[in-house]
């Protein structure tokens, strides 16, 4: 298994050595276009790597994509992140471009490889790499942000129960989910299909405290861009990390993942499940386990016309 991070900045670096600690990939290539920065942070992973089993080698390389040839697995963080005060959806036009030197670099390399988009606006980058590559090939497209929300939703329901229940647990917190756009105000966090030892949310916490938690999810990477001078890079490397172990164990695990829905023509967060040859939906359209959806129809619909907006400025 050969993987390749385009863009070695602090999510790129940070999810090139959670994948290289956890050894599910051969050989993993770290390409910047900064000089000497991806080689270096391939050194320093690969001294790391000394100290545990990994037998995975890290290499770095500044902008030579036939570095990259034949990657299995290519993953897109390259480009600029917010500053605090800004949202994800105000980097399109900076990271627009960044993504159509990446794509012309990666996919003349690596044509049949899984993308995993992270670079932001995420949900308009995933839709880029899906336009580049043509429809049919959607299923290799996978946006990261979903994931990532619903750690954090997770997070906020756990420090919020544990403020109630101390022998609360994250094992005990299950259904997480976190659908529609990665936008701070087109995330949808699904209350209703959360379980909490075996329990709904209501169980233990009231109708403004789940309101708190959910409003605390949305603002997630605003609180930390705040806090950071710059966006978060833990959460989402570990977001990208269980993706590539889904597709490299092929798992078939449920990661809520930005994809193409044909029938709206634009990259949005819905639950999938992740194997070795890309996504597929969790629920089919026509399985009667979608109706949860109905509940939140209004939000997606809302969800789906904000991103088709973002989605304007590539055309
Ligand atoms: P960063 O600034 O630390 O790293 C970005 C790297 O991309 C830099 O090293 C830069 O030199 C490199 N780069 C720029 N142009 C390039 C090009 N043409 N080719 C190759 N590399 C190039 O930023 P970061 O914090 O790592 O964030 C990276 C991106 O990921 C941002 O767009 C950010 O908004 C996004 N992000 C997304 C999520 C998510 O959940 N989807 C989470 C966090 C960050």
């Amino acid at each position: 298994m050969k993987v390749s991070i385009i863009g070695a900045g602090n999510v790129g670096a940070t999810a090139a050595m959670k994948i290289a600690s956890e050894g599910f990939a051969k050989e993993l290539v770290l390409l910047d276009v900064k000089e000497g920065v991806a080689e270096g942070k391939a050194m320093d992973i690969m001294q790391s790597l000394m100290m545990n089993d990994s037998m995975t080698i890290v290499t770095g390389t500044t902008g030579d994509y036939s570095k990259t040839a034949n990657s299995d697995i290519i993953i897109i963080t390259s480009g600029v992140p917010r500053k605090p005060g800004m949202t994800r959806e105000e980097l399109v036009g900076v990271n627009s471009k960044v993504m159509t030197m990446v794509l012309d670099g990666a996919v003349k390399y690596s044509p049949n490889a899984i993308f995993i988009v992270v670079s932001n606006p995420m949900d308009t980058m995933t839709q880029m790499v899906v336009n580049y590559l043509g429809i049919e090939n959607a299923n290799r497209v996978i946006g990261m942000g979903g994931a990532l929300d619903s750690a954090r939703f997770k997070y906020n329901i756990f420090m919020k129960v544990r403020e109630k229940v101390s022998s609360i647990n994250p094992w005990n917190i299950q259904d997480c989910w976190v659908i529609g756009g990665h936008g701070d105000t087109t995330m949808i966090p699904l209350v209703n299909k959360v379980i909490v030892n075996f329990q709904p949310l209501s169980y233990y916490l009231t109708k403004d405290e789940i309101n708190e938690v959910v409003e605390a999810t949305m603002k997630g990477g605003a609180t930390l861009t705040k806090m950071l001078g710059t966006s978060a890079w833990e959460a989402p490397a570990q977001g990208i990390t269980e993706i590539v172990k889904s597709i490299v164990c092929n798992n078939w695990n449920t990661i809520p993942s930005s994809v193409y829905h044909p029938e709206l023509g634009l990259c949005i967060g819905d639950l999938v499940t992740i194997h070795s040859t890309g996504w597929e939906y969790k629920y089919d359209y026509t399985d009667e386990n979608k109706s949860y959806m109905k509940e939140y129809e209004d939000k997606f619909n809302a969800s789906v016309e904000a991103i088709r907006k973002v989605n304007e400025a590539l055309s």
